[in-house]
């Protein structure tokens, strides 16, 4: 069955996910942002061990926690993200751009795809390509659980940014309609920012998506 962590960190506030199969303890984290070592501590008195870091995108307030967490695990884990987004992983995830220096961590191995399964033990996530916030942002879902882990695409009364290099509102239009809104209504979305919502009550109030 599916258990979730969740962490808000660093001065933008960004929220990092560890997820796990809790009767094999295969663990992955979703969105390593900024302090590794606390993520780490979690999963260690869990006894879950972190065989996966997932990228929703590459921004650096999701992936500056990567390196701590990497460097304390052997074997290291496993590194995933959509190849359209490592030019952005490869500028720090524009840390620079906000006055930020990261150490980005290992370099992202697994290529996601769209349609892609990613499994935890007995869990499968599926992987969804939602350009818009960047070109190669990603969501996953996990049918078993009912759970969207959104990452910048959308939050809670509002949706990710699309005036950063690499964004694009239409994209982002046609993401959030096509790979979020067709989700069960009652699917938990747990994004890259703010408080938890549902499909449902994003479809019916998203002031962004009226339009
Ligand atoms: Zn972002
Ligand atoms: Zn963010």
């Amino acid at each position: 069955m599916l258990a979730i962590v969740s962490f808000t960190l660093g001065p933008v506030f960004t929220n990092a996910y560890l997820v796990a199969d809790n009767e094999t303890g295969e663990t992955a984290v979703i969105d390593p942002a900024w302090d590794g070592r606390l993520i780490l501590a979690e999963a260690q008195k869990r006894n879950w061990c972190i065989g996966h870091l997932w990228y929703t995108h590459a921004h650096f307030d999701h992936i500056g926690g990567a390196a701590e967490i990497t460097e304390a695990l052997n074997p290291p884990p496993s590194v995933a993200l959509h190849s359209a987004d490592h030019m952005l992983w490869w500028m720090q995830g524009g840390a620079a751009f906000f006055g930020f220096c990261i150490d980005p961590g290992p370099k992202p191995a697994v290529r996601l795809e769209h349609g892609q399964t990613l499994r935890l033990g007995n869990v499968t996530f599926e992987v969804r390509h939602t350009p818009g916030h960047t070109p190669g942002h990603c969501v996953f879902y996990c049918a078993q659980a009912g759970v969207l882990f959104s990452g910048d695409l959308i939050f809670q009364g509002s949706v990710g940014r699309t005036d950063l290099p690499g964004g694009d509102w239409d994209a982002l239009v046609r993401s959030i309609r096509e790979q979020v809104y067709t989700l069960p209504d009652e699917t938990r979305l747990l994004s890259g920012h703010g408080p938890e919502t549902r499909v449902g009550e994003e479809r019916r109030h998203n002031p962004f998506m009226r339009i």
